[in-house]
């Protein structure tokens, strides 16, 4: 049977650690263009502080590591994107409370979990440019794929991923209804939303490091 193990979700958080630092300039721009500049701080701030702190989780379950990562994204990223990307992290660890490994079907309820708690703390729906228009349609074609194509994980999850640069790319022809870029009505069209891009990378890594 398809597992994904503790080493799996460390693996992640390591390279998502890499990533917050190779794309900072370019998760900056995108915000300098409808925010403030400041996203690929943001998560630079968010990930240095789980890439410090990770070597004295590994001894933990899954769901306590998420949850200290999730913990950490919290308490250090002053930007709107903490409180988000931090409950991702808190809900996603859940579903594999007291596991040192789960199944895929488990990995697509911690999906769903993050994704979830994201939309009811941001109030934020498909459509409204932010993280979500990419979340949202990539869990939902993970579940999709897998429970009704009878895919195999890996191929799931680059159906998942697809939907999800597919929902990113969607944002930019689009005004904002949530975030900071609301406040500039029609100027945010043509612009691709920042949070929405930094999710896009996210699943990627996720993706990348299934067996
Ligand atoms: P801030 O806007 O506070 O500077 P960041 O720049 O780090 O924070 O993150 C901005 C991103 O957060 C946006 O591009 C958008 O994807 C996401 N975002 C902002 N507000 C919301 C919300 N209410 N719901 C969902 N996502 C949101
Ligand atoms: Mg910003
Ligand atoms: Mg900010």
């Amino acid at each position: 049977d398809y597992i994904l193990n503790k080493d799996y979700f460390i693996g992640v958080l390591e390279d998502l650690a890499v990533l917050a630092e190779e794309k900072k300039v370019y998760f900056s721009e995108l915000d300098s263009a409808i925010g403030d500049g400041d996203h690929g701080m943001n998560l630079s701030i968010g990930f240095r502080e789980v890439s410090k702190n990770l070597e004295g989780w590994k001894s933990e379950d899954i769901n306590t590591i998420f949850k200290n990562a999730g913990t950490a994204l919290l308490d250090k990223v002053g930007g709107a994107s903490g409180p988000l990307y931090g409950g991702f992290f808190m809900k996603f660890g859940v579903p594999a409370k007291g596991k040192e490994e789960v199944s895929f079907d488990e990995f697509i309820e911690m999906m769903e979990a993050g994704v979830a708690i994201i939309e009811k703390r941001g109030k934020a729906s498909v459509g409204d440019k932010t993280m979500v228009d990419t979340l949202r349609p990539a869990v939902d074609a993970l579940r999709a794929v897998y429970s009704e194509d009878d895919m195999a994980p890996k191929e799931a999850m680059k159906k998942a991923l697809e939907a999800g640069s597919a929902g990113s790319d969607s944002t930019i022809p689009i005004i904002a209804k949530k975030g900071r870029a609301m406040r500039l009505g029609e100027r945010a069209i043509g612009h691709r939303d920042p949070g929405s891009a930094s999710s896009v990378a996210i699943l990627e890594i996720f993706y990348n490091r299934m067996p």
